[in-house]
Order: C-alpha cells, then structure tokens, then sequence
C-alpha cells in the first residue's frame, strides 16, 4: 500500500502551469514532483534531474521497451515519459504531482483510478497565445504547433476531476491548493 495520492496536473503549453505547480509545491512541502524523462532539449533556465531527465530518442525508446515508463507520449516532436520506479517510490513517502497532457493522463487513469486530475484552463484563447510568445522560450513553430494542439487538449478537459481558470495566479494557486486538501482528507 502505498502512502500518498496521487495527482495530475494538465493545461495546454503557455496556460502558466509552470509556475502554478512552483508557488502549489512551495506552500505543500510535503508533496513530490515527478521528474519527468524526455528527448526534448533542455531550456535556458532547466536544469537535468530538477525539471526534466533530458534523454536521447534511442536512451527513451530502451526504456519503452524495458516497461520502466508509468505512462509516456509523443508530442511537439518529442517523447515525454513519467518513470515507473522514481514515481512509486515517492509514493511510498507521500503524495506526488504529475505534470502531464491528457494522452498520459488518459494511461494513468487507467492504470491507477483513484488519481485524482486537475486541468488548467486559459482565460482565452487570445490570452494563451499571447502568452506562448511572451515566454520567448518556443521557437515560431513550435509555437503554432503548440496552439493546435492546445485545442484537443482543452477538449479533453470533460473527462478530468477538476477544472481551474487561471485568469489570476494567486485564486487559480488557491483553488488547487483547496482541491489538493480535500483530496487528501484535510480540513480547511
Ligand atoms: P514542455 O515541453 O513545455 O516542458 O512540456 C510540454 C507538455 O508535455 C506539457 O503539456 C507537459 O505537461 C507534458 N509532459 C511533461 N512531462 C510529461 C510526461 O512525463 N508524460 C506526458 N504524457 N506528458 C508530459
């Protein structure tokens, strides 16, 4: 039996889900992020091990084949994969985040029903876009592939636990640390 919950945020790329899931995990110490393994290459400001494991493609296809993926995916040209073994043993201490699109969380659903999935929505469309490009951290196209894909992705939001605007950061933070709370059997 494992300790913790498990839990799966998703949100289209420039929804500002990267720094929802930084200010969630510093005001829940007690919660684990699942370090992630991918092909894509390292931004600026990532650093291997703390954002992502940055493999190569034959490094991913070897773990494929050796089952040692949760749940994996190809997208944006690139393959993204939750480790097994990292995501059990955190288990095994407490509660651990997922930051994952919906085709992983689609598998872990299935895999392990009680998660429990939260999707984080844009303000808009316009906004979205809008704040892709203001990242300057996404080259041109992969920032149109970015916002197509955004679209499925926000369709996918019907099958999800929970759904959370983030129009502003601190209510959007807030309604998740909430979600989190009740999750895990905690008063508020
Ligand atoms: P980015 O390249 O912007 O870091 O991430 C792109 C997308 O990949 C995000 O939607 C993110 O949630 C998703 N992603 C990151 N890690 C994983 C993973 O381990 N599995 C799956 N299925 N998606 C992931």
């Amino acid at each position: 039996m494992s300790k913790g919950k498990l839990f799966v945020i998703s949100g289209a790329s420039g929804v500002g889900k990267g720094t929802v899931l930084k200010e969630v995990m510093k005001r829940r110490q007690d919660l684990r992020f699942s370090v992630s393994a991918t092909t894509r290459p390292p931004r600026p400001s990532e650093v291997d091990g703390r954002e992502y494991y940055f493999v190569t493609r034959e490094r991913f296809e070897e773990m494929i084949r050796n089952g040692e993926f949760l749940e994996y995916d190809e997208h944006n040209s690139n393959y993204y994969g939750t480790p097994r073994r990292q995501a059990l043993e955190k288990l095994e201490e407490g509660s651990v985040l997922l930051d994952i699109e919906p085709k992983g969380a689609a598998q872990v659903r299935q895999s392990a029903p009680e998660a429990t999935l939260i999707f984080i929505m844009p303000p808009s469309m316009e906004e979205l876009e809008r704040r892709l490009r203001d990242r300057n951290d996404t080259p041109e196209d992969q920032i149109e592939m970015r916002l197509k894909r955004a679209v499925w992705e926000m369709e996918q939001r019907v099958w999800y636990d929970h759904v959370v605007v983030n129009d502003e950061l601190e209510r959007c933070v807030d309604e998740v640390l909430a979600i989190l709370a009740k999750e895990c059997g905690e008063s508020a």
